[in-house]
C-alpha cells in the first residue's frame, strides 16, 4: 500500500484503520508529519515516536457541526468523545473577526469555527444593541421581545443583511439561523437571508421555527417552509438536531426531507441520540395550554435540574414559572429508556440516510448559572452542562453500532467524520482536508478501544468524560495519550472561509 520513507513525527502501528473515505477496514499504520497525513498503509520508515495500536481502531477524528461550548473545558470533554473538530453552526456569534482573534489568544485544544449568527443581527437592527461574540449576548437582551415576535421593517432587514454579509466577508462558515429564538420572523426576511447564502455558496444553519406536532405552527410546517427556502433560492440548508424539532412526527419529517434531497435540493441533517433536550424553566412553550398536544408529552417530562423534581399539571408548572423562570431543566420529550415507540423515533431521526451526528453541546456552566471558563481537570464538582456534551459520539457508537448492530462500524464512523466534512467541504475549503486518513489530509485522529468505548455521562451526573479514547491527536499533536489529557496541548486551529480583503 502506500509507503512513503521516514522519519514522520508519528507513526500508528498496526491498528484496524476504519476510514469511510477510501473505504478502508483492515490492519496498517498512518505516519504523520507536520501536522498532515503522510502514509497510510505498510509504513515503513520510522516515526520520532511511535504509538503500538495493535487491537486498537484508528479513524479520522470526529467533526461536530454543532457545538456551544467553545472552551477548553468543552474541548477537553468532547476529545475523550473523539471529537477533534467543534464547530458552532447553529447559533454562530457576531462579530465573527473579533471571535476568531479571541480563540487563538485564549488558545484552543480542538479545531474551531462559527458561522455568522442571524439572531446577533435581528438583535442589532431591530433594538439597536451591538453583538458580543459570547452566545450569553441573546440572553442577555431576551426581555426586548421586539426582536423575537416582530416581522423585521425593510430598513432592518437591510441591516440584518448587511451585518451577515460583513461576517461572511470575515470568514463565517455559513448563517446559522436560530429561527426557534425569533419565531416572528417573517418568511420574506428568510427568503433574504438564504438568497444571500445561495450567493456566496455557504449554507444555513436552521433550528426550524417550529416544534410542534399539531398545526397551525406545527414541525411539518417548519420543515415545509425550509424546504421552500432551498428550492426557492438554491440555498443549501442543514437541519440542526433533527430528533429534538420533530418530536412525535419525525417519520413523517424523515420521508418529507428525504422525498426533498432525492429532488435533488441541497437539504442535509444531523442528529443526536437523546431523547431530552435542556432550556429554561421559563421556556414559554411550557405554558402553552396545549403542551400535551403539541409535544405529544406530558409535565412529568420536565425535570428541574437542581432538585430532579417533575411536574404534574400545568397549574403546577406555571406556578413554578412564576417563582422560578431561569431554573435549568431537562426535557424528556422521547422517553427512549422506557418507551419502545419513542426509541424507534429516535432512531429514525438518527438513522436518516446521509445524516451526521452532531451533539449540541452545551457549555460548562457552574453551579451559580455561569458559564465556566477554567482550565481545572477534571471539570470541577457540580459543572453541569447536558450528558450530550461530553458523550454524544461515544454513546452513538456503542448503542447503534455494537450494542445493536444496526449500522456496520465504518458506516457508523461515517456519521460522525467523512459525512459531516463533506456537509461543509464545497463551501468551506479547510474541511476538505479532515474527516479522512489520506496522504496530505490534517492528522486529526482518534485511536480507541472499540470493546470499552462508551459514554458515561448521565442526567445525574454530567461531568464525566467518556472512555475507551486511548489517543487523540489533533494537527499531528497529541490532546490524549494513553487514555489520558494532555493538559498543556493547544493545537486546535481555526476553520474558517477566506476572509474578504476590502
Ligand atoms: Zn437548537
Amino acid at each position: 500500500m502506500t509507503s512513503a520513507s521516514g522519519p514522520f513525527d508519528l507513526v500508528i502501528r498496526g491498528g484496524r484503520i476504519v476510514d469511510p473515505a477510501s473505504g478502508r477496514d483492515g490492519t496498517g499504520d498512518v505516519a504523520v508529519k507536520d501536522g498532515k497525513i503522510a502514509a497510510v498503509g505498510t509504513v515503513a520508515g520510522e516515526g520520532r515516536r511511535e504509538i503500538d495500536a495493535r487491537g486498537l481502531v484508528v479513524t479520522p477524528g470526529f467533526i461536530d457541526l454543532h457545538a456551544h461550548g467553545q472552551t477548553v473545558a468543552a474541548d477537553r470533554m468532547q476529545a475523550f468523545d473523539g471529537v477533534t473538530t467543534t464547530l458552532e453552526l447553529e447559533a454562530g456569534v457576531l462579530p465573527i473577526a473579533l471571535w476568531y482573534e479571541t480563540q487563538a489568544r485564549k488558545g484552543r485544544v480542538l479545531n474551531y469555527g462559527t458561522a455568522a449568527n442571524w439572531v446577533f443581527a435581528r438583535i442589532a437592527a431591530m433594538i439597536g444593541a451591538e453583538p458580543e461574540a459570547d452566545l450569553a449576548f441573546m440572553g442577555r437582551n431576551s426581555n426586548d421581545k421586539r426582536w423575537i415576535e416582530n416581522v423585521a421593517s425593510d430598513t432592518e432587514v437591510k441591516e440584518i443583511l448587511t451585518r451577515l454579509r460583513q461576517g461572511l466577508d470575515e470568514g463565517a462558515i455559513g448563517i446559522g439561523i436560530l429561527n426557534a429564538y425569533a419565531p416572528g420572523a417573517g418568511v420574506k426576511e428568510m427568503t433574504s437571508v438564504c438568497q444571500l447564502a445561495a450567493e456566496r455558496a455557504v449554507p444555513t444553519y436552521t433550528h426550524v421555527a417550529y416544534a410542534s406536532n399539531v398545526d397551525p405552527r406545527s414541525s411539518v410546517e417548519a420543515y415545509i417552509r425550509l424546504v421552500g427556502y432551498a428550492g426557492a433560492t438554491g440555498a443549501h440548508m442543514h437541519i440542526c438536531h433533527f430528533n429534538s424539532t420533530s418530536l412525535q412526527d419525525v417519520e413523517q419529517a424523515s420521508r418529507l426531507i428525504a422525498k426533498a434531497q432525492a429532488q435533488g435540493l441541497n437539504i442535509t441533517v444531523e442528529a443526536y441520540p437523546y431523547g431530552t433536550g435542556s432550556t429554561v424553566l421559563g421556556a414559554t412553550f411550557f405554558a402553552d395550554p396545549q403542551f400535551k398536544e403539541r409535544t405529544g408529552g406530558t409535565y412529568e417530562a420536565i425535570e428541574m435540574v437542581d432538585t430532579g423534581r417533575t411536574f404534574h399539571n400545568r397549574e403546577e408548572l406555571l406556578a413554578a414559572q412564576a417563582q422560578d423562570p431561569g431554573s435549568l431543566v431537562l426535557w424528556h420529550f422521547l422517553d427512549v429508556e422506557a418507551n419502545p415507540r419513542h426509541r424507534d423515533l429516535l432512531d429514525v431521526s438518527i438513522l436518516h440516510p446521509g445524516g451526521a451526528i452532531a451533539s449540541d453541546a452545551m457549555p460548562w456552566t457552574n453551579p451559580d448559572g455561569s458559564v465556566y471558563d477554567g482550565e481545572a481537570w477534571p471539570l470541577p464538582e457540580g459543572t453541569s452542562s447536558h450528558p450530550r456534551s461530553s458523550g454524544t459520539f461515544t454513546r452513538f457508537l456503542r448503542q447503534y453500532v455494537r450494542e445493536r448492530a444496526m449500522l456496520p462500524l465504518i458506516d457508523g464512523i461515517a456519521k460522525c467524520t467523512l459525512i459531516p466534512a463533506d456537509i461543509l467541504g464545497p463551501s468551506t475549503p479547510a474541511m476538505r482536508a479532515k474527516g479522512r486518513l489520506a496522504v496530505g489530509a490534517d492528522a486529526d485522529i482518534a485511536v480507541f478501544d472499540w470493546d470499552s468505548l462508551t459514554d458515561r455521562a448521565e442526567f445525574k451526573a454530567m461531568n464525566r468524560a467518556a472512555e475507551g479514547m486511548r489517543h487523540v491527536i489533533v494537527n499531528g499533536e497529541p490532546v490524549i495519550t494513553d487514555g489520558a489529557l494532555v493538559r498543556e496541548a493547544r493545537p486546535g486551529k481555526p476553520v474558517r472561509r477566506p476572509v474578504k480583503v476590502g
